[in-house]
């Protein structure tokens, strides 16, 4: 796919769920739950500094080759059906960091860094309301 990429001087989008392949071939990452973006990032700050803590989740779940633990992460509970989350956040009844606000407010996609955005009333930058 690189070589491709290259002799076309074109971008791919890839959708996957492999963590692995997103290291070795991508530049620019949005993750998504439930329908909804909920952190958009170029790779490197994704892999070292996830803000949203679905995408924490999820490279928690990721196995190294220094792995120590018995068990893999589980992000606990799944994702809800479609159309059943109306108000607040999607990602609430799974989150180890949910407050009261999450529940009656969606939170919005907000700016880390200029190629950082995240949606998660936990982890906003200070200086967002
Ligand atoms: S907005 Fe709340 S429930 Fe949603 S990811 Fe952030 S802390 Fe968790």
């Amino acid at each position: 796919m690189l070589d491709i990429r290259r002799r076309f001087n074109s971008a791919i989008l890839l959708i996957t769920h492999d963590l692995g392949v997103v290291a070795e071939i991508c530049e620019r990452v949005v993750v998504m739950y439930a329908g909804h973006i909920v952190e958009d990032a170029k790779v490197e700050a994704l892999f070292t500094n996830a803000r949203h803590p679905y995408t924490q989740g999820l490279l928690q779940s990721v196995p190294t080759l220094t792995d120590t633990r018995d068990r893999l992460y589980q992000i606990p509970g799944s994702v809800p059906p479609a159309g059943t989350i109306r108000e607040g956040c999607p990602f609430r009844a799974r989150c180890p960091m949910r407050m009261d606000r999450c529940a009656v407010e969606m939170p919005p996609l907000v700016s880390h860094s200029p190629d950082h955005r995240a949606a998660c009333w936990a982890t906003q930058p200070e200086t967002v309301a």
